[in-house]
């Protein structure tokens, strides 16, 4: 059955790319690339010659029927992003959703995440978590988002840019409060650094903070839930006991 495969790339470190990704960016009969100029330089580095086309954000009702229409000619496709896996805050869900549709075979290939590396090095209750991505880029919409944000009790993963951080640290410092992160940059790079401490602290630090990040967030008490729970288990009670 004709295939896509998924395929992620390293998030910085070329020698984390599994042998099988190479292998089967060698045998599909397509690349799909997020940026054929950027996934170019990876596939000369492992000398894969595979032709490539072009899949990103502006271009899908273009990129996805074409897809569709090689599966269709029975040939197999791989997916990738700049780095890491493709759909993760890169284009691809609805490629992956159209080819589901279409009843052909979608295959994951294991490697390459931010999130996960962030989460397992964070030294943050790593389960349960919330991957959110990147928020908004304007203030007032990002405010809102952690605002609905900040009752949640798991462990929250954010990605985000190093010229919005320190904007992005002083609203999770008014919204969510002094909560533990770790803010995970370079990840897998020479200036890998993993900053750990109350996010007052990072704040101190942060002009000098440049390149990708990834902030692991502790999630929020359930101390006031449990005190409204307890009040309306009290109340029943009362209600009974006076019946
Ligand atoms: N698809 C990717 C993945 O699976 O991790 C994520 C792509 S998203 C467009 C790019 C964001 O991922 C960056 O802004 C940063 O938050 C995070 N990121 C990617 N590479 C990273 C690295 N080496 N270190 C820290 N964060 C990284």
């Amino acid at each position: 059955k004709p295939t896509l495969y998924l395929v992620p790339t390293p998030i910085g470190n070329l020698s984390e790319f599994p042998e099988r990704a190479i292998q089967v960016l060698k045998e599909v009969d397509h690349i799909a690339a997020e940026d054929t100029r950027n996934t170019i330089k990876l596939l000369n580095h492992f000398d894969i010659h595979t032709p490539m086309i072009s899949h990103h954000e502006h271009n899908i009702n273009i990129a996805i029927p074409k897809i569709i229409d090689m599966l269709k000619a029975g040939e197999n496709v791989a997916l990738v992003s700049d780095a890491g896996y493709p759909a993760i805050s890169d284009p691809g869900a609805e490629l992956v959703k159209a080819v589901i549709e279409e009843n052909f075979n979608v295959v994951p290939i294991s490697g390459c995440n931010a999130a996960l590396d962030a989460l397992v090095v964070s030294g943050i209750t790593p389960q349960p978590f919330v991957f959110y991505g990147f928020l908004a880029h304007d203030d007032k919409t990002k405010k809102k988002e952690l605002e609905a944000n900040k009752n949640i009790t798991m462990t929250t993963i954010y990605y985000e840019a190093p010229h919005r951080i320190k904007k992005t640290l002083t609203l999770m410092l008014q919204i969510l409060d002094d909560r533990s992160i770790a803010l995970c940059r370079e990840l897998t790079k020479k200036h890998e650094e993993i900053i750990r401490g109350h996010i007052s602290e990072i704040l101190e630090i942060v002009d000098e903070l440049k390149g990708e990040m990834v902030i692991v967030v502790e999630g929020a008490t359930e101390v006031e839930e449990e005190v409204v729970f307890e009040q309306s288990i009290t109340e029943h009670v009362d209600e009974y006991i006076a019946k």
